[in-house]
């Protein structure tokens, strides 16, 4: 881990570069938590330029939770149509519908998970974004980065792996500014700490980046996929005569 005045110079080195180098996305120009919902929505399974059309005629149709909760499903349908994973859009007018119900947009982490279709990536950036809560988000791109400027052997395909690089993300939060340090993370990872030909000359925390400085940037993040053996039991009828096999049957054994 790195020491507090290294940890400091981290997040201020990341916060500088995100300010000046971000892309110019639209969901970047508000902290409006029902809008960085939707995007955040929109954005998982579906890639960033795919996704900015939809999140205009979306807004521009259904501009708040009310809105949301009151169109009918086929109009819903309609606007998300081409974004495929239906079920987000019906997960999202079910939370609208809790919203109405509350007359709020929830404000609080727990809250923010409890709603259908969201889970702790997107209630972290949420609480983050809109009320500068201090929930680091963790996703692929997070997972790259810090394993990398760690060199740290996680697995981030088991859970045990995830929970720990999540421990190190809390850690390594600017808890002042974690709205801005949690996209100044995921922007790194999406732009600069490409999962090939990660582009470290122009990285601004190349500084503290243990995988930089021993050359071992591909051997990060550790992803071994267990295979999980699976047991079969099958029935093996056959017919013998003379010690030849004259007739055979096998099928799977009944659950
Ligand atoms: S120095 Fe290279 S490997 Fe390290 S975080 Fe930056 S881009 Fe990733």
């Amino acid at each position: 881990m790195l020491s507090a005045e290294q940890l400091r110079q981290f997040r201020r080195a990341l916060l500088e570069w995100f300010t000046m180098r971000q892309r110019d996305l639209p969901w970047r120009h508000t902290r409006d938590p029902y809008a960085v919902w939707i995007s955040e929505i929109m954005l998982q399974q579906t890639r960033v330029a795919a996704v900015i059309p939809y999140y205009h005629r979306f807004l521009a149709r259904f501009p708040d939770f009310k809105s949301l909760a009151e169109a009918p499903e086929q109009e819903l349908l309609a606007c998300w149509s081409g974004l495929g994973y239906y079920q987000r859009a019906r997960n999202l007018q079910k939370a609208a519908r809790q919203m109405k119900q509350a007359g709020a947009f929830p404000d609080n982490y727990s809250a923010i998970r409890a709603l259908p279709g969201i889970g702790d990536y997107t209630a972290a950036a949420i609480s983050s974004i809109s009320f500068h809560l201090p929930h680091a988000v963790l996703d692929g791109n997070v997972f790259r980065v810090l394993s990398r400027v760690f060199t740290d052997p996680a697995n981030i395909a088991s859970a045990a792996g995830k929970r720990h690089l999540s421990g190190i993300a809390e850690t390594v939060l600017d808890k002042a500014q974690p709205g801005m340090f949690n996209q100044g993370m995921m922007e790194l990872g999406a732009t600069v700490c490409l999962p090939k030909n990660p582009q470290c000359v122009i990285c601004p925390v190349s500084e503290w980046c243990r995988a930089r400085q021993s050359g071992t940037q591909s051997d990060f993040p550790v992803k071994i996929v267990s295979r999980k053996s699976v047991q079969e039991k099958r029935i093996l009828f056959w017919v013998e005569r003379d010690g030849r096999i004259l007739a055979w049957n096998a099928r799977q054994h009944p659950a």
